[in-house]
């Protein structure tokens, strides 16, 4: 047994750092690591930015908590930027995103219960999604591998093959609330829908008198190079979970719906202590001030387009190491050939910190404002790596 007290839960690599600045984490040993995950698509904006720091300091020194029984002015602020510049009308705060994803599962339903239509209650997703670890959110997630052990499966979950447009239109039926997606698959491998198919599962939502829920919690808050990943597609949900990303580091989540939608949830059916508290709202809006600044976005796509090419060129020149890039702005999925586990240790030898996931992917999210420059001492650092990689690969066995 480790001396630690904590659960052990994670497979917790040795890396503990003491600092982060920019796109950098400082270790305890002193040694400076790019940041390529940003907290799993957590502190966009990267490590220590004034703007966040000044906005946190001060809230903190006014007031950090009151009851959502009292107006709660900064809940409101950021509540109206996020409607300005989105398909919603209303917004509800919450602390994570899995509890995001609970409130847009819950509000689908009773939007169908306060249209006479309570039988309106199964959830869609597809192959490979991930929608945090409530009980509901797993059995929306539908992952055996995180169900096994708790008991029961939260009922009135069903599951499609990952972008199998036909198995969607004969799973929709008569007891069919929702279709949830992510834009882009994150904890599966970087997975996106094409850009045609969430037009064409739009329309089919809409004829069948079905909800669309996206769950941009990984994709959404700048990193795709929009605010939202589904603007690229030109179509709006209904419902949409966020979190990650607006935080920038400080835990904050929401779920945003239509008028039309939200206005099922009446007095009394959500609540929260902590969601919506004035410290998350501060630094959330000081997050949101800066991606909307003008031409911040445009730079996020920029350097997208950098980073994926140089990425993209390590990839062929490396066929032993890696297989294939995928994604979008700076949400990047390289799939490894060789076995991603060693990849990542050859990249963090290197000073780089990829975080992994599903299909043998690493991927690349690095804070948004990372300069061209960081993004050469990126691949700089991932070409060594690769190297490494496959000295080891062709070392001869001993
Ligand atoms: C991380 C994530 C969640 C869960 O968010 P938590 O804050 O960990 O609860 C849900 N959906 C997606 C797409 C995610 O990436």
């Amino acid at each position: 047994m480790t001396s630690s007290s904590l659960f052990q839960t994670y497979n917790r690599s040795e890396l503990t750092f003491e600092r982060g600045e920019g796109v950098w984490l400082i270790a305890a040993d002193g040694r400076r690591y790019l940041d390529c995950a940003s907290g799993i698509a957590v502190c966009g904006l990267g490590h220590a930015h004034p703007k966040l720091v000044a906005a946190l300091q001060s809230q903190a020194e006014k007031l950090w908590h009151v009851s959502n029984v009292y107006q709660i002015k900064e809940q409101e602020d950021l509540a109206q930027l996020l409607t300005n510049n989105s398909f919603a009308d209303r917004v509800f705060f919450t602390n994570s995103g899995t509890e995001a994803t609970e409130g847009a599962i819950k509000t689908a339903r009773r939007y169908h219960y306060a249209n006479g239509d309570s039988g309106r209650v199964d959830i869609i997703t597809f192959e490979g999604a991930f929608h945090g670890r409530t009980l509901a959110a797993l059995a929306a997630g539908g992952q055996e591998k995180y169900l096994e052990g708790f008991g029961p499966v939260a009922g009135g979950f069903k599951q499609v093959p990952f972008g199998d447009l036909t198995a969607l239109e004969a799973a929709i039926d008569e007891n069919t609330a929702a279709v949830m997606l992510e834009p882009i698959q994150g904890e599966s491998g970087i997975k996106p829908f094409k850009l045609e198919q969430l037009r064409q599962i739009r329309q089919l939502c809409d004829e069948k008198g079905v909800l669309l829920i996206f769950d941009e919690i990984q994709c959404g808050i700048g990193r795709t190079g929009k605010l939202f990943a589904h603007e690229w597609a030109g179509v709006t949900p209904d419902v949409m979970a966020i979190a990650k990303g607006i935080g920038g580091g400080f835990p904050v989540g929401a779920f945003l719906a239509t008028e039309d939608v939200a206005k099922a949830m009446i007095a009394g059916t959500h609540g929260t202590t902590f969601g919506g508290n004035l410290l998350a709202m501060a630094v959330g809006k000081a997050v949101l001030e800066q991606i909307l600044e003008d031409g911040f976005l445009e730079e996020v796509q920029a350097k997208g387009l950098l980073l994926k090419q140089k990425l993209a060129r390590l990839t062929d020149l490396y066929p032993q190491v890696f297989e294939e890039l995928r994604g979008e702005g700076l949400m990047l999925g390289l799939k490894c050939k060789a076995p991603a586990a060693d990849v990542l240790n050859a990249m963090r030898e290197e000073g780089l910190l990829p975080v992994p996931a599903g299909e043998n992917v690493l991927r690349f999210m690095p804070p948004m404002t990372i300069s061209n420059d960081e993004i050469d001492q990126l691949i700089e650092c991932a070409e060594k790596a690769a190297q490494r990689v496959e000295t080891a690969q062709t070392a001869p066995a001993r």
